[in-house]
């Protein structure tokens, strides 16, 4: 049942998401008593280290956090987008800057006409990326950070920092192992391994793939995405950073049974193969794994998973958080962006239902996360159906079996249009987070056929050659991560 007014809440979790959570309700709603209960044994995921644009959007803009303890605590470092090793193309650049569909006053269609098979890059970030660069330096010599960035972390140093922001805004902790306790009206209280009982009016459950909460205690259903992504594992190196530039990028790279992220950090370099179990053993991942980054210097872990998410995230008074409520691969490195979106909806339908939520409110709520949850997938599965750069069975299998769902139309209407964007809003609704620009990048990246091949004229050609110079020049000049790094510690340093 719903509770009728939401003074107090436990949040069972103290990973990201549950730190998360309880954060951005005790930022948004001051006089909420927030607990945080998280169990020393059971420990957090330990994985989740790339961020998209959500993530500064959130914290910095959203809950107007100062980013300084945050660069000292969590030691990020940027990243503008990923680039892609798949598809025919030798590389392709994925960037939070909206590239493709952007036009220039002087040429007469947007940029996704333009690219060209053999050209890294179509817009002034991926030019910084395809000369490793992140941003331009100052007349002082600081980095200019521009609003297409998002970081690196990892997931330790992120919680630790969380955790840390919470207490200073009054959020309590408490260490324990619990269990729910159930009644009519959902869940009664939380019970500690030592025989306490926590109550609240809502529960948070942010208990990971445990699912305590929405899962485990409420069954709620659960809806799987396995039509659409195939890989259920992930296993997980990495190697101290020596002399290797730090890429301001994550990289994904095609593997024979799935594909391979490589995040940066300032002193580790984080390398994870995600892959299909029906397709590759773990011995035979892990094999391929350590052939193809011989510098790994850990014992590799085995993470297993299921792509997918439960019908509703809020149920009678429990509201589920991250992992507990859904997951798909970090091929887009979306888990953090989802949080963010979950948590933040959730203080906003507090403050506007004056934290008595109604039954509408808790059904949109519902609608709009499971959408964005259904978003994600179909969007991964763009770059599942149309990567050609491997013919191994699991990729085979990927082109012929790879079920696109609400993606179907707009792919259908690039392959009669192209990278037009006349159709603009039309086709995706307008809380779609990757938005048109993200699949023209992955549809012209993968060089998905179209039936409007464009050639322009040879002045337009040489605007266009013009306007890749220019980013080409200014990237040669910007700063790289380490420079910017140094430049960030130096004490004159403003932002
Ligand atoms: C292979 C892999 C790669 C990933 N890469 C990325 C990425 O690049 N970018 C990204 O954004 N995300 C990524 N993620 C996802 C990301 O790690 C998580 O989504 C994110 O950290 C949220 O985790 P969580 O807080 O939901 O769960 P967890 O970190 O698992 O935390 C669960 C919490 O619940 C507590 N708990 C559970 N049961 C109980 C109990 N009974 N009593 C008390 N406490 C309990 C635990 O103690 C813990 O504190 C990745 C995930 C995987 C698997």
């Amino acid at each position: 049942m719903l509770p009728s007014s939401v003074q107090t809440i436990v949040v069972l979790g103290g990973g990201s998401a549950g730190f998360m959570a309880a954060l951005t309700l005790k930022r948004k709603l001051p006089n909420l008593k927030i607990r945080v209960v998280r169990s020393p044994d059971i420990g957090v995921i330990g994985v989740g280290e790339g961020t998209t644009v959500s993530f500064p959007r959130h914290f910095f803009e959203y809950l107007k956090l100062k980013p300084q303890q945050f660069y000292a605590e969590t030691e990020p470092t940027w990243k503008l987008g990923i680039k892609f090793l798949w598809g025919p193309r030798k590389e392709f650049y994925y960037t939070f800057a909206y590239e493709y569909q952007h036009r220039y006053p002087e040429l007469s269609r947007n940029n996704g006409f333009f690219y060209q098979h053999d050209q890294p890059y179509a817009g002034r970030i991926s030019a910084f990326m395809a000369h490793d660069k992140a941003f331009t330096k100052r007349a002082d010599g600081f980095p200019e950070f521009h609003n297409h960035h998002a970081f690196h972390i990892e997931n330790q140093k992120l919680v630790g920092w969380l955790e840390n922001v919470s207490r200073q805004f009054g959020v309590e902790v408490i260490d324990a192992t619990v269990r729910p306790e159930t009644g009519p009206q959902g869940i009664t209280a939380l019970i500690t391994d030592s025989g306490e009982r926590l109550t609240a009016d809502l529960y948070i459950d942010a208990s990971g793939f445990r699912s305590e909460l929405l899962g485990r205690a409420l069954n709620e259903p659960f809806l799987s995405f396995s039509d659409a992504l195939f890989c259920d594992r992930a296993v997980i190196g990495g190697w101290p950073r020596t002399d290797e530039p730090i890429k301001p990028y994550t990289v994904a790279e095609t593997m024979d049974a799935g594909w391979s992220w490589q995040i940066e950090h300032e002193t580790w370099i984080n390398r994870g193969y995600v892959y299909a179990s029906n397709a590759i053993s773990d011995d035979e991942a892990l094999a391929e794994l350590m052939r193809k980054n011989p510098r790994i210097a850990n014992v590799p872990r085995v993470v297993k998973f299921r792509s997918g998410r439960y019908a509703r995230n809020w149920v009678g008074n429990v509201v589920g958080i991250g992992n507990s409520v859904g997951f798909v691969e970090p091929l887009e490195a979306t888990a953090l962006q989802v949080i963010c979106v979950e948590a933040s909806t959730l203080a906003d339908s507090l403050i506007d239902s004056l934290c008595a939520p109604t039954p509408s409110l808790v059904t949109l709520y519902n609608n709009y996360n499971a959408q964005a949850w259904d978003d994600i997938r179909d969007f991964l599965a763009v770059h599942y159906k149309f990567n050609t750069r491997l013919d191994t069975p699991f990729w085979q299998a990927c082109r012929n079996d790879t079920k696109l769902h609400d993606a179907e139309f707009l792919v259908d209407f690039y392959k009669e249009n192209g990278p037009s964007v006349v159709a603009g809003a039309q086709l995706l609704h307008s809380s779609n987070s990757f938005g048109m620009d993200g699949y023209l990048a992955m549809l012209i990246g993968q060089n998905v056929p179209h039936a409007k091949p464009f050639t322009p004229s040879t002045a337009e050609a040489k605007l266009w050659n013009d306007r890749c110079a220019t980013w080409a020049l200014e990237a040669r000049r910007a700063l790289d991560v380490k420079q910017c790094l140094d430049a960030m510690r130096r004490p004159a340093m403003k932002r």
